[in-house]
This record gives structure tokens, sequence and C-alpha cells, in this order.
């Protein structure tokens, strides 16, 4: 028996822990995932963020150092356009490269030290009025004054100018040792500034605007495309000064393909994962209860095998011991740990049939045992003998290969042992049916005995008389006499061995015989009954008639019994009628004997009953006569039949085999 193991017990709660750890794990791998994308946005964000700064800080640089050169430009300028009136040429034209060189100035005005306008480039509509009613002339005043007294260039505040955008001025005081002191003011259109001094690869990242103290967007550059919302820088504008503000808001980025892909593929293999710890759990839940099932079944099986009463017992390749089941323990005797690993010879094969066991084992090893089973002569562990019937079949494993052989034992020691019995009881009965006939038949026996005896006795006597008497001897006379007493006796001895013969207790043994020479001695056994009863017995065999295999005597006992039954129906016939017929035939590939009567036949509710133990119509009958006759028949693969005959009687028949293994 094969100990199944028992499953290792898990404890409930770790059982459970265990079966969520994978999710567990892939949350957190899903969690750490978010955050590392999550982080390199952030990263991301951080360093476009210091990218924007930086970008603004130089932007906001640019401008300044911009606005100084021009500061210098101007103070330069101004010295040659308070000492030379009118303008020299070269001051011309350097006035109008500061104006054409796209520095945001849109136009340069000279002004008296008292604020009287001098010149300006390009000319000025309303110059040649010293205005105090222009608006714009007002805050060119007080910038003037705040430049005039702190001797320094001062921005004024924006204003809008003629052609809609808005504009700012620098004044710039001139101080010359050798012209009188002036201002001179610059005026820049925001617009211009902003959007012609700012380099192209900073309009493509960002747009540039320029919102006044209420927050009003006065200028802008930019072009047509969304902007970041998070993305924006705001700094004051100084100079110009005056609440002035510069907001830079980055463009909204091209969308960046590769985190994007990257981050959809961490997706989509987390998903991946998902779906496939999903089914890993489907599977592993599939093969749980597929586990379940099994251990069921085996269960099942196991309880199944150890109520059987058959002895199962498996063998690999080699013969050795590998399963038994508990029916074929209790049957040898000894235990699973006994015999499994066994190789032959077995513990519970009988060392006496030892060779033939061996023999057994081979042929079963070689291709199976025949249907019918093979019976082994086996013994118990306790010593006694164990009769089985042994079923063998291959044993084919999971991949379709030939592992070995299953064989199931059936104990028929029981069952052998009653076989034997009837046998032997069978044997006994064969014998004393034959020994009722032979007692019946005794005194006639006696009489046919008395005959060769009394002819032996009268030739001996005229033996000695010639021996004693004066006449001289007739050799040939003598030795004819001596042969009739050699043939009398050899016919007394023939008697006395057939009667022998059919009354000794003998195994049955089958062996080639003749037909006809074992009817000629049934004959000859029931001649002597037959003449004192009257009756003729007419012999006609068939010859040559080819050998049969069956027991002699068993034979001869039928015929013996077919003939007397012959006789004793026709008891009441006259004498002349009374003949019995026995004839010998060939019926295909049987030899017949047959034997026929002129008796009173066999009414239909007789005939069923005929071959019945004990069943007889006679007063003084056994009824054993027919059971014992068809047993015999049976035995020798042969069978034993009647039927009426035509004009009276009964014709019983017996056939048998002439090739007993083909029957
Ligand atoms: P028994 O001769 O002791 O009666 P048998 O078994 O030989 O036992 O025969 C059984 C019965 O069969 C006989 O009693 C007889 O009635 C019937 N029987 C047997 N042979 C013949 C036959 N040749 N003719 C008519 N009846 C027969």
């Amino acid at each position: 028996m094969s100990p199944t193991e028992p499953p290792i017990p898990v404890p409930p709660g770790r059982k459970r822990w265990i079966q969520h750890l994978p999710y567990l794990s892939l949350a957190l791998f899903l969690a750490a995932i978010a955050a590392l994308v999550w982080l390199t946005r952030e990263y991301d964000a951080d360093e476009q963020r210091t990218t924007l700064i930086n970008d603004v800080l130089w932007m906001e640089q640019n401008l300044r150092f911009h606005l100084d050169r021009n500061e210098i430009h101007l103070q330069e300028i101004g010295r040659e356009l308070f000492i030379d009136r009118p303008l020299a040429p070269e001051t011309e034209a350097r006035l109008s490269s500061l104006l054409n060189q796209e520095r945001g100035l849109v136009q340069i005005l000279w002004l008296s030290a008292e604020g009287r306008l001098l010149g300006a480039m390009p000319p000025r509509p309303e110059a040649s009025t010293p205005a105090a009613e222009s608006p714009t002339l007002m805050h060119e005043q007080t910038t003037f004054q705040l430049a005039r007294s702190i001797g320094r260039p001062v921005y004024g505040p924006t204003y809008p100018g003629m052609d809609n955008t808005h504009h700012f001025q620098v004044h710039v005081p001139i101080w010359s040792e050798d012209a009188p002191p002036g201002v001179i003011v610059g005026v820049y259109s925001l617009t211009d500034l902003v959007v012609r001094e700012l380099p192209w690869w900073f309009s493509e990242r960002y747009r540039v605007a320029v919102l006044d103290a209420d927050g009003r967007e006065i200028a802008a550059k930019s072009k047509v495309a969304p902007v970041s919302s998070q993305l924006a820088y705001s700094m004051p504008f100084d100079p110009p000064g005056h609440g002035l503000t510069l907001q830079i808001t980055a463009y909204k980025s091209d969308t960046r393909w590769i985190p994007v892909l990257l981050a959809a593929s961490i997706v989509l293999l987390a998903g991946i994962i998902v779906w496939s710890v999903m089914q890993l759990r489907r599977q592993l839940a599939r093969r749980q209860q597929a586990e379940i099932a099994l251990r069921a079944e085996s269960a099942f099986r196991k309880a199944m095998e150890d109520s059987m009463l058959t002895g199962m017992r498996a063998r690999d390749r080699e013969g050795r011991l590998t399963y038994v089941n508990s029916a074929f323990c209790r049957m040898t005797g000894f235990s699973a740990e006994e015999l499994i690993g066994k190789k032959p010879p077995m513990p519970y094969w009988d060392p006496e049939h030892l060779e033939q066991t061996f023999e057994v084992h081979h042929r079963i090893m070689a291709g199976g045992s025949a249907a019918e089973g093979t019976e082994v002569r086996l013994r118990r562990k306790n010593g006694e003998a164990l009769d089985a019937l042994v079923f063998e079949a291959p044993l084919i494993d999971a991949r379709g290969q030939h592992a070995g052989w299953m064989g199931s034992v059936l104990d028929i020691t029981e069952q052998k042992r009653a076989r034997e019995h009837a046998r032997q009881q069978e044997e006994r009965l064969q014998q004393s049916s034959r020994l009722i006939t032979m007692g019946e038949m005794a005194s006639t026996l006696a009489h046919e005995l008395n005959q060769p005896l009394a002819a032996i006795a009268s030739y001996t006597s005229g033996c000695m008389n010639r021996l004693h008497g004066d006449q001289p001897l007739d050799r040939g006379e003598l030795l004819d006499i001596h042969e009739r007493i050699a043939r009398q006796a050899r016919r007394a001895g023939e008697i006395i061995r057939r009667v022998h013969d059919f009354v000794r207790r003998s195994e049955p043994k089958r062996e080639p015989l003749e037909l006809n020479a074992v009817i000629r001695d049934a004959v000859g056994l029931i001649e002597a009954d037959a003449r004192k009863r009257q009756v003729q017995l007419r012999v006609e065999l068939f010859e040559p008639m080819p050998a049969v295999e069956a027991d002699a005597v068993m034979i001869e006992q039928i015929v013996v019994n077919l003939v007397r039954n012959a006789m004793d129906a026709m008891r009441e016939l006259p004498p002349a009628t009374r003949i019995v017929e026995v004839n010998s035939a060939l019926n295909g590939r049987f030899a017949t004997v047959s034997v026929a009567d002129r008796g009173h036949g066999i009414p239909a509710e007789i005939a069923a009953r005929l071959f019945e133990p004990f069943f007889t119509t006679k007063a003084e009958g056994m009824g054993m006569g027919l059971n014992i006759c068809r047993s015999i028949a049976e035995l020798h693969h042969g069978r034993l039949g009647f039927e009426l005959r035509p004009g009276g009687g009964t014709i019983f028949t017996l056939s048998l085999p002439l090739d007993a293994e083909s029957a």
C-alpha cells in the first residue's frame, strides 16, 4: 500500500496573508512606478521653471543693458546736439542710426535747460509750441524736472502714442563744459522694445507682456499658441518703473512623447502583470480544485480497494512490487511494508512450487496472463497453502507508456479444496457404480470363469489319465491337450484382467486409445450376462477408427452401462427378438458409439429426468448409471444423448472428439 502523504497544514491566517502577498507587492510596485513617473514630471517641471527663471533674468538683464547702452549713446550724442547748431551731418547720422537700429527708440528730442524743445528727430508736430496743454508734455515736464534736479537719467511713465502703442521716455540731463546744459529725451515704443529686442528663440518659448500699474496689458509679444497656466513669471519692469510689470508666460510645449510612451508602456505592463497575476490565481484555484477532487478520488479509491476482497498488486517492468492492497496483505499474511520493493522470488511464493511459479512469472512478464487467469500455488506467511487465480493486465502510466503489470489475485484455496473433494466423491461414486455393476454380474462371471476352469480341470484329468494309463503316450495328443489348457487359462486370465481393470480405483488416464478395442472389451465383459438373459449382442464396428484421447476403463464403463440398460428394457420381449446392436462410427470430428435396442422406449416425462442422479424406474435400480456416464462423456469433452428408434426401442449415442484440444 503506498502511503498517501497527508498535506502539511498551513495556519489559516498565514494562508490568507500569502494569498494576498502578490496583490500587495503588485500594489506597492504600481505605487512606486506612479511615484517615479510623478517625480520625473515634477523634476521636469522644476527644470522648466528654472529654465524660465534663467531666461527671464537673462531677458531682464538684456533689456536693462539695452536701456543703459541707449542712455550712454544719448548722453554722448546729447553733447554734440547742444554744441552744434545746426546739426552736423554726422550727428544727424548717429541720431538716425540710434533710431533705426531697432533699439526701441522711436524719437529723440532735445530740450534746453529750461525745458524748451530745441529739436526733435523725427520732428514732432507739436514741437513748435512749448505747450503745457498736451498731457504728454505734462508728463515730460515732470520727468524733465526730476532729471534736471537729480542730474541723472530719469524714466517717465508710459502713455499712449500716436500709433496706438504705448510709449515712455527717458530724460538724460546733459552737462557739458563747452555747451549749455540741456536734457535729451529718448522716446521708446514699448512694443518695439519688447518685440524687437527679444531674440527669436525667446519669443518662440515665451509670451512676453507688459502690464501697467492697474494690471492692464499695454504691450505684448505673442504668437497664437496656448500658454501654460503654471509656467509664468512676473517681475517689475524697472527701468522704466512706474508700476510696470513684465509678465513672461511659457507656451505649452509640444507633448513630449517619450515620457508619455514610457508612462503608457509602464501602465500597460502593469496591466499585463495584474492580468497575468489574476490568470495565475485562477489557474491556481483551478489546480487546487483539481487537487481536492483528486484527493477525494484517491480517498474513494483507497476505501474501495480496502473494501475489496480481491487482492491487487502492481509490479514494475522488472517485476518489483510497487503496490499491494489490503486484501492482498490479508490473503498472504504479509504487510505492505514487507512486500513493497520486493523482487522475485516473492516471500509468498511456495518454495515447493518455486520453479512453476517462476515459469508463470516469466510468462506474465512476457505478455500477460490468459484471459481466464492463471492458477498458482502460493504460501501464506503462516505456512498455509494458498491457491490463487491471477489475472494480469498491463499497467499504462499517464504518459501512455507501459510501466508494469497490475494483477488481481483471487483466493481459490477453498474452491479448489471443494472441487477436489467433489472430484474424489465422484470418483468414489464411479467406482461404487462399477462395483455394483460387477456385483450384479458376479454370478455370471463366476459361471463364465467356471467354464475355462472346468475345461482346464477336465483337460488336466484327461492328461493324468493318459499318463497313468498303460497305453503308449501320443506326444501330439498331449501337446494339443496342453495347448487347450493354456488357451482356457489365458481366457480365464483375460476375464480376471478385465474385471480387475474395470473395478480397480484409478485416476482418469487419458491416452490415445483404440475405441473399437475398448468396445470389444466391454462387450466381452457383458457377454456372459447377455447369454444368461438370452439377449443377442450384435457388434458392428467402423474400421479403421482413428485413435481418441480417453480413459479406456471409463469408456468401457459407459458401454457396459448402456448395454445393460438396453437389455433391461427388453426383458418383456420374447427371447428371439432381444437384440442389442453395438456400433461404432465416424461423425465429422467425432467418433461415436451407439447402443440400440428394441425395448419399451422412453416416454417424454421420463426422458426429461433421465440423467438426474438417483432417477430410476427399476425396482432394483440405483439411478446413477446414466448420470455418471454423462459426467464421464463431458470430462472427455464429449456428449451422451439418446433418440427413439424408428420401429420401437431406443438408441443411446456417445460422441468423443477425435482431437480433444479443439473440442
Ligand atoms: P438404473 O439403470 O439404475 O435405473 P440409469 O441411470 O442407468 O439407472 O437409468 C435411469 C433410467 O433410465 C432407467 O431406470 C430407465 O427407466 C431409463 N432407461 C435407461 N436406458 C434405457 C433404455 N435403453 N430404454 C428405456 N429406458 C431406459
